[in-house]
């Protein structure tokens, strides 16, 4: 009995080592893995090198040594011909911070400048902006007020007036390989949609894909150096005045907006603009028909808005013009109000809303219905 029961238990043991491995083997890669993605912000300087914890972002500039917000709208000389001290280095600082267990965090100013002393204690974010990081227009990625005009010198937040993706850099040192040295540098701030260098003039206009990086990389970038020890002046760019790019931009701007009606409108009016409900499709042939047989009304005719218009829908909301025009005008007022509140669209997809509203009667009107005054008429009539 005794030599077999060895050898199994030889056997077994043999089995259980090699299963043993393997399984510590998985788990180490997994938890490498995780580790990696889900890494703790580290903290960018020595906590103990600063004197106290930096105040809340109240200013635009922070001054490091007199640990203090300065100024909305003036930049100090003296700072602007400081070297900054520190560079953040998204590969090695970012990381989750107290901010991403919240949604709709800003962005972390010192991380952006390279010196938060907080690491993962930190309240704001410790990463790069994505596509996905949606704000009001109003602020910007790191919750500061916007303006309604840029500063005499293009520095500072910026403007609500204008979606600006581009910055200008100045006092880059002229080099031979100049054009390298700044797409190698800015690449670091995100997804760079065009850059333009006037070599000889130690000048360049960095386009980012999205607005987000172009504000990052403004803080990021200010007073640092590239590969001499330049100290660059970094200021938003002004409009571009080239007609071609200005066409691009109107473009953009276009889709973003119908992007934004898009997703703000029900999806069955969307199907039916774009023609992929069939329902709607088969609904549309028999109203649009209008009592003829065989007519199928174009769009045109179909959708027509006026007092004139042909389908009744259409002519709903001219018929008692202003009282109607009150009611459609409060009710915009309020939905912008909500609108602005979500903090989701700009202006412009606003105005592209109300337009693209307009052009709904039915919809419209079982929103005033709700009104006061419809039942007020309807006693008079
Ligand atoms: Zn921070």
């Amino acid at each position: 009995m005794a030599p077999p029961g060895t050898d199994e238990g030889g056997a077994s043991t043999a089995l259980t080592t090699t299963n043993n491995e393997t399984t510590v083997a998985t788990e180490k890669k997994v938890k490498k893995i995780i580790r990696r993605k889900k890494r703790p912000a580290r903290a960018q300087i020595d906590p103990s090198t600063m004197k106290s914890e930096p105040p809340p972002q109240t200013g635009t500039i922070f001054n490091i040594w007199y640990n203090k917000w300065s100024g909305g709208d003036r930049e100090d000389k003296y700072l602007s011909q400081t070297a900054a001290i520190s560079r953040c280095n998204i590969a090695n600082d970012s990381g989750y911070t107290k901010a991403d267990k919240i949604n709709g965090s800003y962005f972390c100013l010192f991380f952006a400048r390279g010196i938060c002393p907080k690491g993962q204690e930190c309240e704001y974010l410790h990463r790069l902006p994505g596509i996905h990081d949606m704000f009001n227009p109003n602020v910007d990625v790191f919750g500061r007020d916007k303006h309604s005009d840029y500063r005499d010198d293009m520095g500072g937040v910026g403007s609500f007036m204008r979606q600006n993706r581009t910055i200008y850099v100045g006092r880059i040192h002229v080099s031979e390989d100049i054009e390298e040295v700044v797409a190698r540098h800015f690449a670091e701030w995100g997804q760079i949609e065009r850059i333009r260098v006037l070599n000889t003039r130690g000048v360049a206009f960095i386009t980012y894909s999205n607005e987000a990086n172009a504000q990052f990389a403004k803080e990021a970038m200010a007073h640092q150096a590239l590969d001499h020890s330049e100290i660059l002046n970094v200021r938003w760019a002004t409009a571009d005045p080239n007609p071609m790019a200005q066409a691009r931009e109107a473009r953009r701007i276009e889709e973003q907006a119908a992007e934004a009606v898009r997703r703000a409108l029900p999806a069955e009016f969307i199907a039916e603009i774009e023609g992929r409900d069939p329902e709607a499709r088969k609904r549309k042939r028999i109203e649009g028909g209008f009592g003829l047989a065989g007519y199928e009304a174009p769009d045109d005719v179909y959708f027509a808005r006026g007092s004139n218009a042909v389908n009744a829908a259409g002519r709903e909301g001219f018929e008692l013009e202003d009282e109607q025009r009150l009611m459609i005008e409060s009710a915009e007022l309020a939905e912008k109000a909500e609108a602005e509140e979500n903090g989701i669209l700009s202006d412009n997809a606003l105005a592209a809303i109300q337009g693209a509203q307009g052009s709904f009667g039915p919809k419209r009107k079982a929103a005033a219905s709700s009104g006061p005054l419809v039942a007020y008429d309807s006693d008079s009539d």
